[in-house]
């Protein structure tokens, strides 16, 4: 069932015109209708009453009344001209009807002056054309609105007032002004004057269509039809009827009430909706005030939680500060506290700055007070050792001088230990052969070596360079120690000493040291703490080795000084190797020669020696006198002075002074300084001895001139070496020499007068150049007669002998040599130099007096060692 009446439903509603073809349709049917009702109730003879007009009227003017306040209401309720104009044209209407009620009443009937039943026609006309007029006065005033809608609107009053007025003056005039008749029974018109309002009402519903409202506003479309309704009752009945009462009279005034009817079904509807819409905004508005009040509700709640977190937030922030508070005053207590460590910390700081330098001070007097005493007995018994003496004194003297030796070694390693602690030990910066200095070194402890019966050697590698920059003699300390120690826990086997080549950077080599021996070795437990001062592997052993303890310390930290490593490799029972890595310079150019004068020169020569020590002071005197000088000795810094002063008229009356540096009221250095100052005496040269020596002491002999800088006690072929090559250096006139150290002595030694007899041009520049670059001077002899002559005039250290010469062969010429030297009682060393490499050569070479045995070509490591050998054991009787 429901299958069939759906797509019915949906047809008609399709179907279904909408609300604007609808209203239209409705005028349509409506005029229509109207029109087609007209003739029928012409023809009806049906006749009415004055009692039923009245009734009529009556009827009608209580609908225009109820629509005139009903539009004013409207108007009260949603302010617009129109329905002010309508609301205000209505009740004048309704109140002119009144009138026209009134005259037309069957009541007032003979009881006035004047026939009112004469203005019946006319009054009943005046309302309508009051009403047709307003209407289209409502039209005009809604036109001017859409036009200009800012315009104010008409007044409320003036409108009253217009209404008022008019409708009086509408009764005065009708009151007082008798009407025509203006009825026309022959012609279809019979009321031609209605036709005025019926125009009236014609334009007043086209105006109402035209403006267009009526398709969306009921209450126009309402209009709109009982504006239809009222042109109808007067074109079509009131303009045409025949008879007072008849049934076309009847007809329009029913239309005209329809008309009020449908004016006011439209108010009425219009109110309804405007109600409706009120009442859905109320309910909208307490809809809205509703969810309102939720929300203030819930902003309350906000507002409270957050007022809640607010307060949570300021006692947080109160025990914030308070913590704030606290943190800060810990922090200022902290601080305070901080700052009194830091004053305590100035304070020790201070107190260890000055225990520091009492300590150095106390290091320097200690040296220089144990140093003295001991250059008293190494001096002396130096000096007892040069004098005649029985064969017993001489054993006890030697073990004299070896106890104060090894006394005097121990002192160092004491003060030199002290020193690194104190952080005074001082590296030199002097150029010096890395051979030579090894050498020395080796040379020290092969006695020793020699006497358990172990094989000592040393293997520098040809790639290490030889002409190096740095400390020499602690280099060789720390070589002397580890020697030592290796020699001292060996029982048997063999000490080497390795030097290799690590890398070379720019004008800087690392070299690596190795030395390995064959001893007892040291227990991996220990070999971690054995570089720390005082340590020994092994406490029971110390009675059975001796030792203090102190050497792999004083190394560890000199290697460290010099920037490198130390380490060591052990095996219990297979023996030990300590390495070490250090930094040198490359030298840039060879160190300046040294020219020393002989022995001879020293004769008779002046020498002022400064010592506030008596016993240094004689030594030193019997030394000098041994040698042919002529010493002034003066026991202090004043005395020295005075002594030059009084001498003061003689130019270089002292050509060398001997200062010691350490001395109460003036020091060695104030000497010196006052020595340079004075012009009489600023030439002599100056040999200063040091019992201590002191940071920067090297730098300030070069800044104030002084010649040599040497340590005490001082060997006595030391010092006549210095004094040979200080004289030498101010007799050529050098500038500015190297100051002469101990390791500049040793240097020097090895610096020797050779003679070259050699006949083949090649071999001889070859061999000069060779012995040259290493610092020799080489005189060259072509024959072996030559060579003879020449070591007649002249002093040498050494002679390299060619066997095969002209005029005179090497052995002959040797043998010769030997013959001279038989009455001078002199050995100068001679080398062999021969191509004949045959079987008894070497016999034939030794037997004509040769010391040694080099064959061509030239070896050159080969020749220097055995220079070196041979001038080695040249130069040792006359070093004691
Ligand atoms: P010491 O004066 O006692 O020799 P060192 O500091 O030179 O002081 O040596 C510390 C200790 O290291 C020695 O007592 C010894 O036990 C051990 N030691 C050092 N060198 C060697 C070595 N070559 N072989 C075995 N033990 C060694």
């Amino acid at each position: 069932m429901s299958s069939v009446i759906q797509p019915i439903t949906y047809l008609m509603t399709s179907l279904r015109p909408n609300r604007m073809v609808r209203r239209s349709l409705t005028y349509g049917f409506l005029v229509l209708g109207l029109l087609l009702i007209g003739p029928p109730i012409h023809r009806s003879a049906w006749l009415g009453s004055a009692q039923l007009h009245t009734l009529i009227e009556t009827i009608t003017t209580l609908l225009g009344l109820t629509t005139g306040a009903m539009a004013l209401v409207r108007y009260y309720t949603r302010k617009s001209s129109t329905y002010l104009l309508l609301g205000s044209g209505f009740l004048g209407a309704a109140i002119l009807n009144s009138y026209h009620l009134a005259i037309t009443s069957s009541f007032l009937a003979g009881r006035t002056p004047s026939a009112l039943s004469a203005l019946t026609i006319w009054s009943g006309a005046v309302p309508q054309v009051y009403l047709s007029l307003i209407l289209c006065a409502s039209l005009v005033a809604w036109m001017r609105e859409t036009r200009r809608p800012s315009v104010t609107r008409i007044k409320e009053a003036y409108v009253y007032c217009v209404m008022a007025f008019w409708m009086v003056a509408t009764l005065l005039f009708f009151t007082f002004v008798p009407a025509a008749g203006g009825y026309y029974p022959d012609r279809f018109i019979t009321h031609p004057t209605d036709l005025a309002q019926a125009v009236l009402f014609v334009v007043a519903t086209i105006g109402y269509l035209l403006k267009g409202a009526w398709k969306d506003d009921d209450f126009e479309h309402c209009l709109v039809l009982s504006l239809i309704v009222a042109t109808a009752a007067h074109l079509v009945f009131l303009s045409a009827f025949h008879k007072i009462f008849d049934a076309s009279f009847f007809a329009a005034h029913a239309l005209l009430n329809a008309q009020w009817v449908l004016v006011l079904v439209g108010l009425l509807v219009s109110m309804h909706s405007i109600f409706k819409r009120e009442a859905e905004n109320a309910t909208n508005l307490s809809q809205a005030n509703r969810s309102l009040a939720t929300e203030v509700r819930e902003r309350q709640t906000v507002a409270e939680a957050l007022r809640q977190a607010h307060d949570d937030l300021e006692v947080r922030v109160q025990e914030r500060t308070l913590e704030l508070l606290r943190a800060n005053e810990e922090l200022a207590d902290e601080i305070a506290g901080r700052k009194q460590m830091e004053h305590a910390l100035l304070m020790a700081k201070e107190a260890a700055e000055s225990a520091n330098l009492a300590k150095s001070d106390f290091l320097a007097n200690m040296s220089h007070e144990i140093r003295t005493p001991m250059n008293g007995i190494i001096g002396m018994t130096e000096l007892a050792l040069g004098t005649e003496m029985t064969r017993e004194q001489r054993e006890y003297l030697d073990i004299v001088k070896s106890s104060a030796d090894s006394l005097l070694s121990l002192l160092n390693d004491i003060l030199d230990f002290s020193k690194i602690e104190a952080g005074k030990l001082d590296m030199e910066m002097v150029a010096f052969n890395l051979r030579d200095a090894l050498d020395d070194a080796l040379k020290t402890v092969s006695f020793r070596a020699h006497q358990k019966g172990l094989e000592v050697v040393c293997h520098v590698l040809p790639e290490v360079p030889d002409a190096l920059q740095g400390d020499p003699t602690r280099l060789c300390q720390i070589v002397l120690n580890l020697l030592g120690n290796a020699i001292k826990f060996t029982r048997e086997g063999e000490v080497v000493l390795v030097v290799e080549k690590r890398n070379e950077v720019n004008e800087a080599v690392v070299l690596h040291f190795a030395v390995t021996d064959t001893g007892i070795g040291i227990h991996r437990e220990k070999q971690s703490t054995i570089f720390e001062a005082f340590t020994q592997a092994d406490t029971s052993t110390t009675r059975k080795f001796g030792g203090t303890g102190l050497g792999l310390a004083i190394c560890a930290r000199i290697v460290d000084l010099m920037g490198g490593r130390i380490w060591l490799d052990s095996e219990p029972g297979r023996g030990s190797t300590f390495h070490f890595e250090v930094r040198f310079t490359l030298q840039k150019n060879s160190p300046a020669r040294y020219k020393p004068i002989g022995i001879e020169m020293l004769r008779d020569l002046p020498v002022l020696v400064v010592d506030d020590n008596a016993t240094n002071g004689r030594i030193f005197e019997e030394t000098l006198v041994t040698w042919g000088m002529k010493p002034v000795l003066a026991a202090g810094g004043p005395q020295a002075l005075a002594a030059l002063q009084h001498v003061s008229g003689k130019e270089n009356a002292f050509p060398l002074i001997i200062v010691d540096a350490r001395m109460p009221e003036l020091d060695g250095f104030s000497v010196a300084k006052a020595i340079k100052l004075d012009p009489n005496h600023s030439e002599s040269v100056i040999i200063m001895l040091t019992s201590a020596g002191m940071r920067g002491d090297g730098e300030r002999c070069r800044e104030l001139g002084i010649n040599a800088y040497l340590p005490k006690p001082i060997r006595r072929s030391d010092l006549l070496e210095a004094i040979k090559m200080a004289l030498g250096s101010q007799q050529h006139g050098e500038k500015g020499p190297p100051v002469i150290t101990r390791h500049l002595l040793r240097e020097s030694r090895r610096q020797l007068k050779i003679l070259l007899a050699e006949d083949n041009a090649v071999n001889q520049l070859l061999a000069v150049r060779l012995l040259e670059k290493r610092g020799h001077t080489v005189t060259v002899a072509a024959t072996g007669k030559l060579a003879l002559e020449a070591h007649e005039t002249q002093s040498f250290d050494l002679v390299l002998m060619d066997v095969q010469m002209p005029e005179m062969d090497g052995l002959e010429a040797t043998v010769a040599i030997r013959q001279r030297e038989k009455k001078s009682g002199k050995h100068i060393p001679i080398i062999a130099m021969t191509a004949h490499a045959m079987v008894g050569d070497r016999e034939l070479c030794l037997k004509a007096g040769m010391d040694a045995y080099v064959t061509k070509p030239l070896d050159v490591g080969y020749l220097f060692a055995a220079i070196d050998e041979l001038v080695d054991s040249a130069l040792q009787p006359s070093t004691v």
